[in-house]
Formats: structure tokens, C-alpha cells, sequence
């Protein structure tokens, strides 16, 4: 099938294991499906030559971020941020991500993790870069962050945007966009009960591949193609036609990106 539009999947880990098997066709499977811009958020360092790699495969749509992920600040933290401080200082990367703050998974590094996501945030503002921010359980932690360092150089994406209505403002007027992804598919994912009150200049899409699979795929392995399904709910939600919404989105993520 060939799509007269163009969708942009704005947070896909691509190197991820699960795609071990048919990772070459489950990105030729995306761009069949029109989603031809890919950005892929780093995690920690031993990903990093996966991702260099997947972009000298498909130079043409595959975007890389550099960061530290929330999870992943421990005791090595140090070593690590000073990894994404040398990458940065290399190369063109699209964001400073995913980076942030997630109370779920331990509560015990917040005082690092806040450190983390402060310093990183900085570097966005030295680099004029954007953020790809993680949050889980942690909304008035990254707040606090963010208000300490809102200004006009801080601006990005809330990914995988979960809150409230008027978290959404919040992040709206931190200079984020909401990146949405499979959960508006759920049930009693809950954002699919406000959103329509957000402009869509606000929005982009991603899937967060391979977590979070949309409805029909709910529980199975996400992969960047079903941001189309993703597109298809905001059709339903904004009442608009799915090419509208993947113009819309994909100018969304160029103004967020530079490109
Ligand atoms: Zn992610």
C-alpha cells in the first residue's frame, strides 16, 4: 500500500532486542506505510553504535537524540553524562532525549535523576536543541525542573503525554508539545476524553516501539508503522481526515526539530 502522505513517528527505539529478528523489515514495513520520519531517543551508551548504525542504514529517515534515560541514572551516572556530553560535542543529533524523570521503577534515585535531567536540559539550551522528556509518576518532579528552567531556548516534547487536561496546559506553556502515542487507543487510557479540547498545533505522534501498541495490537510488540493507527484515533477525535492529521503532525514535529 502506498500513502500519499508523509507520518512522523517522533520517539521509536529501533535498536531495541525485540527487533532483533526482522528489524530491517519492520522499518521498511513503517516507511511502505508513509511514516518516513523516524526519531530515535537514546537510552545510555551502550546503545549508541546500535543507533549509528541504523542511521547509516536509512540516512533519509532515521533521526537520532542523544541522552540519558531517567531509568537508567544510577551510581554510573557521572560516566554516563559525560558520554552524551562527548557525543554532543561530536555530531548533529535532532534532541537531547529521552531524558526526565520516572518514579515508578525507583524511587530512590530521584535526587540524581533530577541532576540528571537539570544538566541535560542545558546542554539543550547550549546545543539550541530540543528535549524528548520521560515521565512517569513524576509530573510535579519534571515540573519543578522545568519551571527552574523555562525560558524561550527550552523547548521540545512531553512523550508519551499521560497527564490531566491541565497538565497538558502546563507542558503547553513550558514550550512542549504533547507526543502521543498507543494509549489514546486504550479503553482507559483517559487522554481520549480531552484531547479534543487541545489545538492540534500542540500534537505529534510516536509510538514508543516497541512498548505501548495501539489497539488492535494492545499487549503485543509495537513496531513505527502502527503510528498510522495512531493517526487514524486523531482522525476520530478531531474529526479530521487521517492525511490532514499526518500534515499537520508531521509540520508539528519539523517546527519542533528544525527539519
Ligand atoms: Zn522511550
Amino acid at each position: 500500500m502506498t500513502t500519499d502522505f508523509v507520518l512522523t513517528d517522533t520517539h521509536t527505539h529501533l535498536y531495541s532486542e525485540e527487533f532483533t529478528e526482522d528489524r530491517t523489515a519492520m522499518i521498511q514495513r513503517a516507511l511502505d506505510k508513509g511514516v518516513k520520519r523516524l526519531f530515535v531517543p537514546s537510552i545510555d551508551a551502550s546503545y549508541t553504535e546500535k543507533m549509528y548504525e541504523l542511521e547509516q542504514q536509512f540516512p533519509d529517515h532515521i533521526h537520532l537524540m542523544m541522552g540519558l534515560h531517567p531509568c537508567y541514572v544510577k551510581e554510573n551516572y557521572e560516566a554516563e553524562l559525560a558520554h552524551v556530553e562527548a557525543e554532543l560535542s561530536k555530531r548533529k543529533f535532532a534532541a537531547i532525549g529521552e531524558i526526565g524523570i520516572d518514579l515508578y521503577w525507583d524511587k530512590t534515585t530521584l535526587d540524581i535523576q533530577k541532576i540528571a535531567f537539570q544538566k541535560q536540559i542545558q546542554w539543550a539550551k547550549q546545543y539550541q536543541l530540543p528535549i524528548n522528556i520521560h515521565c512517569r509518576e513524576a509530573f510535579d518532579e519534571i515540573f519543578e525542573v522545568l519551571e527552574l528552567e523555562k525560558s524561550d531556548e527550552l523547548f521540545g516534547i512531553f512523550h508519551c503525554f499521560s497527564g490531566t487536561y491541565e497538565q497538558a496546559l502546563q507542558a503547553i506553556s513550558c514550550n512542549m508539545k504533547l507526543g502521543i502515542g498507543g494509549v489514546v487507543t486504550f479503553k482507559n487510557g483517559k487522554i481520549d476524553q480531552f484531547l479534543h479540547q487541545i489545538d492540534l498545533k500542540h500534537i505529534v505522534l510516536e509510538t514508543d516501539a516497541p512498548y505501548l501498541a495501539p489497539v488492535p495490537y494492545r499487549g503485543k510488540r509495537n513496531e513505527s508503522a502502527y503510528v498510522a493507527l495512531v493517526a487514524e484515533k486523531l482522525s476520530e477525535i478531531y474529526q479530521l481526515p487521517v492525511a490532514e492529521i499526518a500534515r499537520i503532525t508531521t509540520e508539528n514535529s519539523k517546527e519542533v526539530f528544525g527539519f
